[in-house]
């Protein structure tokens, strides 16, 4: 078993907070993602569980073990990132093997757990290669390989897809979602890709400036973002955030207005929609405003257009047809609307 728990755990240098008291229960067997923009104290997080940072303040545990004075290698968690890491000297074969070596696992296991771990990830072609020899996805696949065969009780992986070209990031992360499934391992994953963090996690944690901002499922933080931080770093693309004001369930902007939202709040607000969330209307619209922009994304078109000074994107058919500069009216249902406090960024509805 391998939760994962941390207690008031922050991390301080001199003059600078790079976590500040996180806390969290991931569970055994979880996929967790930690998710957020270059700077915001993702990799300390996962460096603090890994060991190789010290803790300033707060507990780990891994399992029911406190973790917080043991060294990286006593963790029972294997680690993968972006740089791969590999020995450049070393085959493929004897990169998988190095760990169980270091860890004086018995002679006998080594050749089978080599294959077994190389067949996951599809290496057993290239076992006799160097890494040289491979290309980047092959490269990762042997240090996911190396990270398997020492069948530990968490892994940990930083950006591991983040040295892949796109097309490559998507199927490693097919395959990194399908061995967790088969190797039923609780994972953290460092990335700034919110996409990677949606199609992989059972849960997100979303940071910024080394402080949680929402813990939760994928759709829980699709649908419910608890602050405007979260809203506008989920989504391709983000929501669209206006500025303005409510009064009697009703909200004004420039070219916006839209009745029927069934809130007490009266006052500067900021209402927030998905691309997906608004349909072309007739006479009138709830916004009216020339076209901005058109891009064909394939499977639909993206339209957009300067609402109270912010540039707001709506998703219409794929044979939609319009120019820039046509006016368009647009509707958005209310119970798809979200309210954010103007000063604070939270969520009100
Ligand atoms: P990235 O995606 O760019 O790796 P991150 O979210 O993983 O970013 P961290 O590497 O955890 O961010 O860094 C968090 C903050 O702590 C950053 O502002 C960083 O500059 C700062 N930081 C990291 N190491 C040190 C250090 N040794 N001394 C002082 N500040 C540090």
């Amino acid at each position: 078993m391998a939760q994962i728990r941390l207690k008031n755990v922050s991390k301080r240098w001199t003059n600078f907070v790079g976590v500040d008291n996180f806390n969290l229960d991931i569970a055994d067997q979880e996929f967790l993602v930690l998710l957020g923009p270059s700077g915001c104290g993702k990799t300390t997080t996962m460096r603090m569980i890994a060991g190789l940072e010290d803790v300033t303040e707060g507990e780990i545990w891994i399992g029911d073990r406190l973790v917080n004075k043991l060294e990286p290698k006593d963790r029972d968690i294997s680690m993968v990132f972006q740089s791969y890491g590999l020995y450049p000297n070393m085959t493929v074969y004897e990169n998988i093997r190095f760990p169980l070596k270091v860890r004086k696992v018995p002679q006998e296991q080594h050749h089978d757990r080599v294959m077994a771990a190389s067949k996951m990830v599809e290496l057993d072609d290239f076992l006799q290669r160097r890494p040289a020899a491979l290309s980047g996805g092959q490269r990762q696949r042997v240090a996911l390989a190396r990270a398997i065969v020492r069948e530990p009780n968490a892994f940990l992986m930083d950006e591991p897809l983040s040295n892949l070209d796109a097309k490559l990031r998507v199927s490693t992360r097919a395959q990194i979602k399908n061995l967790h499934h088969t190797l039923k391992r609780t994972t953290i994953y460092v990335t700034h890709d919110q996409i990677e963090a949606m199609t992989l996690a059972d849960r997100v944690v979303v940071m910024s400036k080394g402080l949680i901002q929402q813990v939760g499922t994928p759709m829980e933080i699709y649908d419910r973002p608890a602050n405007t931080f979260v809203a506008s770093f989920i989504g391709s693309p983000a929501m669209n955030l206006i500025p303005g004001h409510m009064q009697d369930g009703v909200f004004t902007g420039d070219h916006i207005r839209v009745d029927g939202l069934s809130t007490q709040v009266n006052g500067p607000v900021t209402l927030g929609f998905r691309a997906e969330d608004a349909v072309m209307a007739g006479e009138t619209g709830q916004i009216e405003a020339p076209i901005y922009t058109v891009e064909l994304l394939g499977e639909a078109t993206m339209i957009s257009m300067r609402v109270a000074g912010e540039l707001v994107s709506i998703k219409v058919a794929k044979d939609y047809r319009a120019e820039i500069g046509d006016v368009v009216r647009v509707n958005i249902a209310p119970a798809a609307c979200h309210l954010f406090d103007q000063s604070t960024g939270q969520r009100i509805v």
